[in-house]
């Protein structure tokens, strides 16, 4: 059985079980795998398949719940958890650029894998045991409605959201807002830093002993394990496609660092890869750190690429425990991209070859232009669909989105947000009701 112990060194080691459900380790640290398992061989893997994908989850995840799940049970859970395609699409002509599809999910954006399989592992652990579980998640993004979706309708799981009034995009407040089975979204007054320390505050604090709170922000090591997955199923289908071609590299738009943090273990999993690139916004501290420039942590900057915005990456210390600084040096190449560039790069891609990107991935397309004839294959993982974002997207390509469906009818659903105001009471007397 494979355990989890704390980046600080401090805590005891745990199942995965444990560590999903504490989220965060007792002494403050986040949770990392004593052992990564290696990949097995590839099977036959079949393009653009869902079924195709959920095998490679299993033979993933198999060896991640050894000793907790029987395969019965991780087969079901796989089942239940990816349930929608990931393409990988070729831009331009050239075969050197494609696009990772990330954003089928219920909400929208890559966050639905890690929320999902978050939700069927507390559904799981939540049959043995009689606590109720409380999910405390701040949102300033796209987090708060995949793990509105994932973990809604689980027996004895109730998901509490904290959002900043006036400071989620429209489209994102429908979303949040959405009226689903055992969720509570709570609109603060006050800022993003607000809700996050009430959460903070709310884990280091008095908590009523009926229930146990959780987080499903990206320091639970649940949510990486699902995003392992489609660095290997990107890698397979261009192995698949030309068998010739050079191993891929990763472009990965990046805030909180959990994605590329993901997709590292999957190279040190076996994953065959040329590397990787880190694309930020203006919030660059990993960038700086990568090139020694005296980096350090600082507040949040504001960006059109929102879900980016973060001044102190979380996953840092779990990439820094995993990876010495050579390491780390050597496989990824960090990129800034400014809002300027961001807009310029949506443009650009919608006139050039007529793929709309969203503010998040046009960081990542940005940050690989300039490649040489030669170089190997870049995968630039898309993380949102446009339509999250329509006002930018209209603003730097003149063109509206199509918005899906399950956008579509959002708005003439029932909706629902309790108020607060930032005050710490508050929340607790929320979280006993
Ligand atoms: C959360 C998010 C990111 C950043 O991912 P991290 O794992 O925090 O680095 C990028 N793009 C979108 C659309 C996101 O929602």
């Amino acid at each position: 059985m494979i355990s989890f112990v704390s980046t600080r060194g401090n805590s005891e080691p745990v199942s995965l079980g444990t560590a999903v459900l504490q989220g965060l380790a007792p002494d403050g640290g986040l949770y990392v795998p004593t052992q990564i398992p290696p990949l097995l061989p590839r099977r036959a893997h079949v393009e653009g398949d869902v079924d195709a994908f959920a095998k490679l989850a299993e033979q993933m995840l198999s060896p991640w719940m050894s000793g907790w799940l029987s395969s019965l049970q991780v087969e079901q859970l796989v089942r239940r958890v990816f349930t929608f395609p990931v393409p990988l699409v070729p831009l331009g002509a050239d075969g050197g650029l494609h696009m990772l599809e990330l954003f089928h999910g219920p909400t929208l954006s890559f966050k639905d894998f890690g929320a999902r399989l978050l939700g069927g592992l507390l559904g799981l652990l939540q049959q043995e045991s009689d606590q109720e579980t409380v999910v405390l998640v701040a949102t300033s993004g796209d987090t708060g409605s995949a793990v509105a979706d994932g973990c809604s309708g689980i027996d004895g799981v109730r998901v509490v959201i904290l959002y900043p009034e006036g400071g989620v995009s429209p489209t994102q407040e429908l979303q949040l807002t959405l009226r689903r089975s055992g969720v509570t979204p709570v609109c603060v007054r006050g800022s993003f830093d607000d809700c996050q320390r009430l959460v903070k505050g709310a884990f280091t604090g008095q908590v009523p002993s009926h229930i146990r709170l959780t987080t499903a922000n990206s320091i639970n090591v649940g949510r990486l394990l699902a995003q392992t997955i489609y660095y290997v199923h990107a890698a397979r289908t261009m192995r698949h496609r030309a068998a010739s071609t050079p191993d891929p590299v990763f472009c990965v738009p990046s805030g909180n660092l959990g994605n590329l943090t993901a997709g590292m273990m999957a190279f040190r999993a076996g994953m065959a890869a040329n590397g990787f690139i880190a694309a930020h916004n203006a919030n660059d501290f990993f960038p700086s750190w990568l090139s020694d420039e005296g980096a350090r942590f600082a507040p949040s900057v504001k960006t059109l690429s929102n879900a980016m915005d973060v001044g102190a990456p979380s996953n840092f210390e779990r990439l820094e425990n995993l990876f010495d600084r050579t390491e780390l040096k050597r496989l990824v190449r960090g990129v800034r991209v400014s809002d300027r560039e961001t807009i310029e790069e949506m443009r650009e891609t919608w006139e050039e070859t007529g793929y709309m990107p969203d503010p998040h991935t046009a960081v990542a397309l940005r940050a690989t232009r300039g490649r040489s004839d030669g170089a190997p294959p870049v995968i630039v993982l898309a993380t949102a669909h446009p339509a999250k974002f329509p006002e930018t997207v209209k603003k730097a390509t003149g063109a509206a989105p199509d918005t899906p469906e399950r956008l579509a009818t959002l708005a003439s659903a029932a909706h629902y947000a309790e108020q607060i105001d930032a005050d710490q009471e508050e929340l607790t007397r929320l979280l006993s009701a």
